[in-house]
């Protein structure tokens, strides 16, 4: 099988890092990272703040200070992240490039030690099983997607 291990490149588009604004819950990101940091913030004001926020790595240390962080978010993060992934894919664009990822293996390999959403490398990391939730995550949704169009021509025909 078909492994994409790095969110680089002809791959950028997977990384929650690429810039693509699409409409979460009313509000229109510049990129999924600060869809989900935005996530942090229990009222809709302190949200907005973050549908400006173009850079992603601001979006990603400004959410780590986000006060209102509520206790039960590891919990609750993945679904929000399955629910951003959703709507950034529903951009009909972008779903047609995850679908053409076919059905290779996604993972984000990485070095900065994150075995939760993906794959560290590094060293120290190699030996530890990764979780690789943000591609499980990206996969559901490409199944969901070829599903949906499948559907769709078996209407057609
Ligand atoms: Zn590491």
């Amino acid at each position: 099988m078909e492994k994409i291990t790095s969110f680089r490149d002809e791959y950028r588009f997977l990384s929650n890092f690429f810039q693509y604004p699409f409409v979460f819950k009313g509000l229109q990101y510049p990129n999924a990272e600060a869809a989900f940091q935005a996530q942090k913030c229990t009222n809709d004001e302190d949200k907005i703040k973050y549908t400006q926020v173009k850079n992603p790595v601001r979006a990603k240390q400004m959410g780590k200070k986000e006060p209102g962080l509520r206790k039960d978010w590891d919990l609750i993060s993945v679904n929000i992240m399955l629910e951003i992934e959703r709507a950034k894919f529903a951009v009909p664009e972008l779903g047609e490039m995850l679908l053409s990822t076919g059905d290779a293996y996604l993972e984000e390999g990485n070095h900065w030690h994150d075995n939760r959403w993906g794959h560290c490398t590094c060293d120290k990391c190699k030996n530890k099983t990764a979780q690789n939730l943000l591609g499980n995550i990206l996969m559901q949704v490409r199944t969901e997607l070829s599903e949906a169009k499948e559907n769709e021509q078996q209407k057609r025909t």
